[in-house]
C-alpha cells in the first residue's frame, strides 16, 4: 500500500506490533512507521498480539452504549427545537435532533425531519427491535406534540454499535493502564472510542491532529 493514500472499506482484524503490521479482513496488510488508532479500545486490544492478559481483561470490561437511531421524514411539524432531551419513562428515546431546524436545505421545501436516539448498554444487552422502536418513536411524536402520525412520510432505523462510553469507577482505574500499555507498544489511541472519552466530533478530530503533530508528522498547527 502507498503512504499518504486513504483506503476505504478496510476492516483491521489483526495487529502485530513487533512487525509493525496491520492485517485486514480482505487479506491485505500494511506495514506502518507509526500507528494512530480510533478503533474502539476493546476491539483494538482484542486484535493485537502479545497483549498481557491483565490488559486484555481490563479492556474487556470497558462498557459502552450502543444507539438505535429512528429517523422520521415529516410533511409538517409543530416543533422548532434543534435538539432536546426526553425524560418520559414511556418513551424509549433519550434525545431527539431535528436536521430540518439546523438547515431547511436538509429537507424538501415545507418538510421536516427528526432523529430519535435510543441508547442501550451494548456490553450486556441487545439493541431494541426495529418494530418496537419505530412504533414508540411515532408515539413520542404525538405525545410530545411534534407531529401527527398522518404527517409521517417515511421512517428509517439503524443501529450504531458504539454510542457513548460508560464511565464507571473501574474505568478510571483501568483506562490509564490500557493506554499506557498501548503507547508502550507504539500505538497512539485517538478519537472518542480510541481514547475512551466523551469527546464531541471536533474534540475527536483534534485528538488525532494533536497526537500526530506531537509525533512530528504534520506541520505545526497555525491559528
Ligand atoms: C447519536 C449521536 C449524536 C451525536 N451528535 C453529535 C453532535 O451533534 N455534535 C458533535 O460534535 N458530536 C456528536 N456526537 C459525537 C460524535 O459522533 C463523535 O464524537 C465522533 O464521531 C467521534 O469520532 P471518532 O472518529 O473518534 O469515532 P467514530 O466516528 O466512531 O469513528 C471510528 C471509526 O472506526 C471504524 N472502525 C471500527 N473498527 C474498525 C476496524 N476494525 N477497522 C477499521 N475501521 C474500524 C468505525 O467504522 C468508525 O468509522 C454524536 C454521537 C452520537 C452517537
Amino acid at each position: 500500500m502507498d503512504a499518504g493514500k486513504l483506503y476505504f472499506h478496510k476492516r483491521a482484524v489483526r495487529i502485530k506490533t513487533a512487525e509493525r503490521t496491520v492485517y485486514f479482513s480482505d487479506g491485505t496488510k500494511i506495514i506502518y512507521d507509526e500507528l494512530y488508532s480510533s478503533i474502539p479500545l476493546p476491539e483494538m486490544v482484542g486484535m493485537m498480539e502479545e497483549v498481557p492478559k491483565k490488559i486484555k481483561d481490563k479492556a474487556r470490561r470497558l462498557e459502552h452504549t450502543g444507539v438505535a437511531l429512528v429517523s422520521i421524514g415529516l410533511r409538517a411539524c409543530k416543533q422548532e427545537k434543534l435538539w432536546f432531551y426526553i425524560y418520559d419513562t414511556d418513551i424509549m428515546a433519550a434525545r431527539a435532533y431535528m436536521p430540518s431546524v439546523k438547515s431547511s436545505g436538509n429537507v424538501p421545501v415545507g418538510c421536516a425531519s427528526i432523529q430519535f436516539e435510543i441508547y442501550f448498554n451494548a456490553t450486556n444487552s441487545e439493541a431494541p427491535e426495529e418494530k418496537i422502536a419505530v412504533e414508540n418513536c411515532l408515539y413520542a411524536l404525538e405525545k410530545l406534540g411534534i407531529a401527527g402520525v398522518a404527517d409521517v412520510l417515511f421512517t428509517d432505523f439503524r443501529v450504531m454499535p458504539y454510542g457513548n462510553v460508560i464511565c464507571l469507577r473501574q474505568t478510571e482505574k483501568d483506562l490509564p493502564e490500557i493506554i499506557s500499555w498501548l503507547l508502550g507498544a507504539k500505538v497512539t489511541p485517538i478519537g472518542r472510542f480510541g481514547k475512551w472519552e466523551y469527546l464531541w466530533s471536533d474534540q475527536a478530530f483534534m485528538s488525532g491532529y494533536r497526537a500526530i503533530r506531537n509525533g512530528n508528522i504534520l506541520m505545526p498547527y497555525r491559528r
